[in-house]
Parts: structure tokens; sequence; C-alpha cells
């Protein structure tokens, strides 16, 4: 029991530490007073922010005199608001040594932010606060009014969250994510990217791969849980266990699996084995003098993509059959141009140039070290020669043999059913049979008997490309290629793909790439890549912990789904479902009355495009399917993992598997799967798939900074809101319109609604070619609009659309409290709305990373993907009450009106 002597005690020293604290908020009232910072004269240093409203009397201005002002010039600020909020225009910033200076209002109303460099000692600040009335004095930047929801000095409408209220904690974690980014000392209005991620730490990669961290962490402890090694857990998962284990073992020993180069050895022989091709380059004393038979070509090609996972001169993947994707034929099988080792968009002329010399000398490197390893000393001429002949080959691929991306954007010239006899007799230069024989040897069940019969229809995708790829491979070829430089192309394409287990090679981190499940091409609102160990923020697992859970995360997508699904629905995900359900639906309908709105499109257009809306199959978290024992086991009775298996073999048979899985869709017969999620739900991703007229949301990015039930409304449609809304674009923008509600390829835009969504596509190429974020030494240096014409268009339908849905959202529930922090708490909730938004893609990206995204993403990189948008939308001018002419109030004309009317 505490004595009532105790409590004055603990009362008193409450009373001495709150002299310490900041007094956050503090309004001042009218008239006349004094007014210091916390803790003067001694330093004030616990780090936070403080905040001060101070008013006049009406009609009157507020004036401010600093008796003493002495803070550390490189590190404390005061900053002087004209106005009752910290997005009020700015006075002035104060910082060093001024005393006796003065500032006034040019209203009645005043807000200070004293921000202070926690490791200087320095007093601060002291002075005095009068009304004065009188001319106003002249101010920078100003703007007219009240902000929306301020009704005065320090009382914000509505009041900040209570302790008291469930949702306390979820509002604090919103308001520390913001924290976490936001430079307040930043000019909202001219350069929102520094406003809202301006403190952002140098050292953490893009949410995405935040959030992938986190979820990482959840799914590892997971899966460590005793309980799923136990005889009476389903196998998938103890299969998923028993890899784990092994994964981690090996990433911790890495040496023997490397070691003599066996796995890249083994590979070669296998290879050479089944097409009794030689491999000049490492055998020097070899040569090819004849064109292989078509018969080899057609194994070779066969066997690199269907038993190496390794794509080559073709590309062959099972999607939907787009033009009937509800028959009893619902999936198909399409043979692609050709894949090459680095992404199409290098080779093309003046960016060539500046990745040669890494590739050739990268060439050079694998094979030296290889012939090494098999006891061989290379002739150092002519391995230089067969280095520049693979380049040759590579350029001819790219530059040549490949149509481009444009013109590739049209779906329906690539559907051409074609069956194996008939593609014979159109494309000779390779034995189709022996190809199909070959890319079928993991199909599973009847899928080999099928695609080895001769009336087996498919696409070629690129006719004529894959005709003139047949005319390059043989006597009297345009470019002069010889069977010796053909042949080791191949070779060194298998070499090239195992190139991680060579044991030089280990510290790049690479792996045998995995034949992912997968059907189609799946396009994601950010492009998915590996995470470098490294950069993962976590210290309680290790990298190895880290990377195998990664793995898992790609190869085993289920299994670590349902580890996941395990570890954060307790109710099985009914919660999230509903929560997330709700907010996805408000943005259907947000973007319905877009579409309403639209002048351009016509009547029979709309119907069309409200079909799509309403037949739109909606993916939330995870399919039901991995929450049942039986059915999960039986959607994996085909892996064959055991626990006495070796890394390597574990890795074999996973990507055996995951072939398996994708040819298996073939044997399918009643109509496509549109229910499927194509996709890993521990992901942090989101993705639209037009040929299934579906969106899905992985439980992956159901999670903080995106979304939490129970974030205020602002925070989650400036977050998981916007992605939905980008996603639910997809289908409405260039490739979207191909395809109906159904997944079936049909144009169902008139012509004159296409004019109109070309005009619209035309104004957003035009402004996203206008940002530049690289030096001119770079090229190219500016964002190519066209290649991102997509991924704009939807970043900016995406947005209005989560707007319209949270301004109903609140027009329905009723406004949110205010987030529970000095600074937050001074925020609209429109405004958290946009702050939210930037945070998403808050990133520091180094020039190299941002040359790689210019060449190959077809996104705008993170910080134009934030720009570009706002400056389209007026909605953020009056959030941020922007006076117009700055950068994102461009007035009338001077921006686009994507998917809205003009505004
Ligand atoms: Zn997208």
């Amino acid at each position: 029991m505490w004595s009532p002597l105790t409590l004055l005690a603990l009362a008193l020293l409450s009373i001495v530490t709150s002299v310490r604290a900041c007094p956050n908020g503090a309004g001042y009232p009218v008239g006349a007073g004094s007014i210091q910072s916390p803790n003067y004269p001694q330093n004030y240093d616990n780090g936070a922010n403080c905040v001060y409203h101070i008013s006049a009397s009406q009609g009157s201005r507020v004036m401010i005199t600093f008796t003493a002002f002495d803070t550390e010039a490189c590190c404390d600020y005061l900053f002087l608001y004209d106005g009752p909020a910290i997005t009020s225009p700015v006075i002035t910033k104060v910082s060093g040594v001024k005393n006796g200076v003065s500032f006034q209002s040019s209203g009645q109303y005043m807000t200070l932010l004293f921000t202070s460099d926690p490791t200087v000692n320095r007093p601060g600040f002291s002075g005095q606060y009068s009304s004065v009335t009188g001319p106003t004095p002249s101010m920078g930047p100003s703007t007219t009014g009240t902000p929306s929801g301020t009704s005065g000095p320090g009382i914000p409408t509505p009041p900040t969250i209570s302790s008291n209220s469930p949702d306390y904690n979820a509002y604090v974690l919103a308001a520390q994510q913001l924290t976490q980014s936001i430079n307040v000392k930043a000019d909202p209005c001219n350069d929102f990217w520094s406003y809202a991620c301006g403190n952002y730490p140098a050292s953490s990669p893009i949410s995405f791969y935040q959030a992938d961290s986190n979820n990482l962490v959840i799914q590892a402890t997971q899966i460590m849980k005793p309980q799923y090694s136990q005889p009476q857990a389903p196998l998938p998962l103890r299969q998923t266990v028993w890899y784990f284990n092994t994964c981690v073992a090996a990433q911790n020993n890495f040496g023997p699996i490397t070691q003599g180069g066996t796995i890249v050895i083994q590979a070669l022989q296998a290879f050479q084995q089944i097409t009794g091709l030689p491999f000049p380059m490492l055998n020097q004393n070899q040569n090819q003098q004849n064109w292989p038979s078509a018969n080899t070509i057609g194994t070779a090609l066969g066997y690199l993509s269907g038993v190496a996972g390794v794509d080559t001169l073709l590309s062959p993947y099972v999607d939907t059959n787009w033009a009937d994707p509800r028959g009893s034929t619902p999936y198909f099988l399409y043979v692609d141009q050709n894949s090459l080792m680095y992404p199409k968009t290098y080779y093309q002329p003046g960016t060539w140039e500046q990745f040669q010399d890494g590739f050739i000398n990268n060439i050079k490197a694998t094979m030296t070290q290889l012939a090494g390893l098999t006891g061989k000393t290379l002739d150092p001429t002519t391995l230089a020669n067969d280095v520049m002949d693979i380049v040759k080959i590579e350029l001819a691929l790219a530059r040549n043999l490949s149509t481009d991306d444009t013109t590739r954007r049209q779906f329906q010239r690539s559907y051409n059913p074609t069956s194996v006899s008939s593609a014979q007799a159109s494309y000779p230069f390779m034995d189709w049979t022996a190809y199909f024989r070959q890319l079928s040897t993991n199909a599973p069940g009847s899928v080999p008997a099928m695609m080895n019969n001769p009336s087996f229809t498919f696409s070629v995708m690129e006719t004529t490309k894959t005709l003139q790829l047949g005319n390059s491979f043989q006597m009297g070829n345009p470019y002069g290629f010889t069977p010796r430089q053909f042949v080791n192309y191949l070779m060194y394409r298998l070499v090239d793909s195992n190139s991680g287990f060579l044991p030089s090679f280990r510290d790049r981190r690479l792996q045998k790439k995995l034949y992912s499940p997968p059907m189609g091409k799946t396009r994601y609102i950010i492009l998915p890549e590996p995470i470098d160990p490294e950069k993962f923020e976590n210290k309680d697992l290790t990298s190895a912990q880290m990377e195998c859970t990664q793995e898992t995360l790609n190869s085993l997508s289920y299994t670590n789904a349902r580890f996941f699904v395990d570890a954060l629905y307790p109710d099985k995900g009914v919660n999230i479902r509903q929560a997330a359900g709700g907010l996805i639906s408000g943005i259907l309908s947000g973007f319905q009355s877009m579409l309403d709105q639209l002048p351009w499109m016509d009547d029979a257009s709309k119907l069309s495009a409200y079909g799509k809306i309403t037949s739109l199959v909606k993916n939330i978290a995870f399919p039901d399917f991995i929450l049942d024992d039986a059915q999960l086991t039986a959607y994996y009775a085909n892996l064959n993992i055991q626990q006495t298996d070796s890394y390597v073999t574990m890795l074999n048979k996973l990507s055996v598997f995951n072939m398996a899985t994708q040819f298996g869709y073939l044997a399918r017969t009643s109509g496509s799967d549109r229910t499927d999620f194509n996709g890993a739900p521990g992901i942090v991703n989101a993705w639209y798939q037009p040929e299934l007229n579906s969106i899905t949301f992985p439980a992956g990015i159901l999670q903080p900074p995106f979304y939490h039930p129970q974030f205020p409304a602002s925070v989650n449609f400036g977050g998981l809101g916007v992605v939905a809304g980008h996603e639910l674009t997809h289908g409405y923008d260039d490739q979207g319109v191909q395809w109906d509600g159904v997944g079936k390829l049909s144009h169902w835009l008139d012509p004159s609604s296409q004019q109109g969504f070309q005009r619209l596509a035309n104004c957003v190429i035009n402004e996203y070619n206008g940002f530049c974020p690289l030096p001119g030494n770079y090229t190219p240096n500016c964002i190519k609009g066209s290649q991102t014409q997509g991924e704009n268009i939807a970043d900016n339908g995406g947005i209005h659309a989560s707007w319209r849905a949270y301004k109903t959202h609140v027009a329905l529930n009723g406004p949110d409290p205010r987030l529970p922090d000095p600074v937050l708490s001074q925020f609209t909730h429109d405004q958290l709305f946009f702050l939210s938004f930037g945070r998403v893609w808050c990133a520091n990206e180094s020039p190299a990373q941002l040359f790689r995204q210019l060449l190959v993403d077809p996104h705008s990189p993170y910080k134009y993907r934030v720009f570009g948008t706002i400056q389209n939308f007026p909605a953020f001018q009056s959030a941020f009450h922007c006076p117009s002419g700055s950068n994102y109030a461009p007035g009338a004309g001077k921006h686009c009106n994507v998917w809205v009317l003009d505004n």
C-alpha cells in the first residue's frame, strides 16, 4: 500500500520531471505573456519536437520578441509559421544566437516549432509575445482562410485520440512510422518528396522491403516452432521445416557445395550427353563443323527450358487460353521469343556500351574458373574471340530477333494457335516433336502425352521473329554465325545459369534460379527483387535464417503462407478479409464514380467497364485451401523432399515440382481458376491479372505501414487504398481494355472512347518524359514515358479512386480522432492521406539503382511516382494550402487529368 506521503512524493517527482518535458501543443492565451523553450536556461535534450500556438485577440496580430536566443547554429531550429498550424506558411527559420529580434504574424495566429539536437548543450530561447494592431506586415507566401479542420490555435478538431481507445496503439504505430520519415522543415508545396521522406533513414530500404523483413521474421519464427516437426503435422509443413533447416546449414557452410564446381560440371555433362554437342569454348581442341540437326536443336532448346530451367532462344510458359478461358481448354502453352542473360533494354545502342565491359569480363572470369576446375588452360586469344561471339549472338537476339515492348502491348497479335505438325511445316529449323518431348520432361500425369501428340495446339507468340530465328542459325545466315558459335552459346547459357555454384562466385549470393510456379506473367505494384540479406532489418535472426525463409517464400509459397497465416490470424483471417475487403470495395465504387463522369467514354463502353468491376475477383490475404490440411497435402502430393536429402537435392526437387505445377494447368478442362492467387501470399506486393480479371492483395501487404485494421482511415486509404486503386486501374489501361470481365481477349472500348483514352495516355507520356532523375552523363537519364505509361496511369487513377473512397468513408463514419503525437496531431486527416501515400514510396536510391530502374522497370522511380501523381491532383493543393504557381498547383492545362474530368 502507498502511504499518503509516498503519493505526495511521487506527485512532486512527476512535477519535477514535467519541467523537462516539452510543452507540446501548448495554447498560449490571447494577450501578452512570456514564452520559453523547455527547461530554459538549462539545456533541453530529450529530442522531441515542441510546438507552441499563440493567438492574438481578433483583428490583431501576434508579435514575438526574443530577449535571449541561444541555440546551436548547426542543429537547433525554431520555425515560425504564419497561422494556427505547422502547415501554415513559414515566416522564418531561426538558429544560432539572436538576441532581441522580433517577428510578427500577418493575422491572429502564430505557431512555433522548436527542434533541438540532443547531442549539443545550449539553453534555447526566452521571450515575450504580445498582440499588436495596425497594418499587416508583408510576409512571404501566404494562404487565405483557416486550414480546414482547425478551428483555432491549439484546438484541433476533431480531438486527439484518447489513450483509452481500443485503437490507441495502432494510432501510436501510425504516428511512429510517419515520424520516421517526415521532415516538416521542407516545403510541401514545392518538394513534397522531401517533406514526406526527408528524414527517412538512409539505411532503410523502401517500405515494401522493410515490411518484407518484418514478415520474414514472423514466418521464420513460426517455422521454427516445434509443433510443425511433429509426425502429426501435415507432410508439406514438415517438408518445409526440413528444407529450412537444411538450407540454413548449407548457407552457413557453402564451401562443400561449390567445391570443385561439381554442380556446374555435372549440369554440362548431362546436357552434352543428351544432345551429343561439344563445348569448344571449354575444350579448345574440339570443334563443331556442321550445323546441328533439327532434332538436336529441338532437343537442346527443349531440355534447357524443360529440364535445366533456363530459357534461351525460345521462352515457353503456361497461361490461360486467352481466346476461351472458360471453355474446355482453359489453359494454353505459349512459346515466346528469346530470353537473354540481361534484360533486353540493356542491349540497346547507347546503353549497351555501359554494360559490355562488365558482361565480357564476367564471361571470361567464369570460363577461366571453370577451365581451372576441369584441369584445362585456355588460350587467351581463342577465349577472347569466343566471348565476343557470345556477345554478338546476344546483341543479334536483342536487337534483330526480338519484337519491341510497345508493339507487344497488343495481345491479340501474340495469340497464334498452331499444332505441332503445322509448326513443323512453318518453322522447320527445329524438330518440334523433339522440343516438346524434352519440354514435357517434368510435366505431370497426362500432360506429356498431350504435348507429344502432333495435334497438340499451342501459340507461337512471335511468328515473324521465330521465322527469322530459324534463318539465323543455319548456313548462309545474315549474321555470319557459325555452328561453333551456336553450340558455345547454348553451353555457356547453361554455365551462366548455374554460376552461383562456382566456388569464387559464392560471395555474389547467386543461387540456382528456381522455376517459379505462377502461370502467366504477373505485373506487380513494384518489381520484385531479391533482397540482399544484409539489408534485412533484423537483429534476432541470422542472415542464413532470413535468406532461407525467403527461399521458402519463393519456392514453397503456399506452405510458407500457412505458417504466416497461423502466426498472423488466430481467427483464420475472418477479420482481415472483412476489413480489407470493405476498403477495397469502397475503392471499386470510387473508381466507378470516376468512370461515370468521364465525358469521352460512350455509354456502351461504360457498361462494359462497369461489368468488369462487377465481375472482378478479389483475392484477399490467402487462398482458403492452405488452411485445410488435406487440401494442402494434396497440392504438394508430388513434392518428394525427404528429411535426409542434401540441400542441392532439395533445390532440384523443388524446381521439378514447380515446373510440374505450371505444366499441370494444361490438364485442366473446366474453365480457368479465376481465384488463383498466382503468387505468394507472404510477399509484400499486389497485382492485377487481366487474364483472370482478378486483383490480389496477399497477406504480406495487409500489414503496416500499408494497412492496419485500426489505423485511421486516412492512413489506410493513403497506403493500401492507393495500392488497391492502382491495381484496379490496370483493368482499364491500354492493356487492361483488351480483356473482358472473365479474362477473355475482347476489345470493348469503342473507337471514339479509344481516342479519348489515347489523349489521356499521351499527356501522361509527355509529362513523365520530362522527369530526369539522373545527370546527363547517363544514357538514358530521364524516365521513358512510353515504357512507364501503364504504371503511371495506374498510379494517377489509383490515388483518385482511393481519395474518393476515403471521402465517402469519412462521410459515412465521421472523422477519426487525431494522431497522438505533438507534431502529427497538427495534421488534418486529408494531409495524413497524402503523407501516408508518400511514406509508401520513401527510399534512398543510388544512381546505379535509379539507372537500372530507368532501363528495365515499367514503373517510374519512386520519387516520381509521388511527384507525378500529386502534381495532377488538385485535392493535394487544397490539403496543403499550396499557393497557385507552386509545383503542385500548376494551374489548369499544365497537368494531366487521368481518368477524371478536367480540373
Ligand atoms: Zn502496376
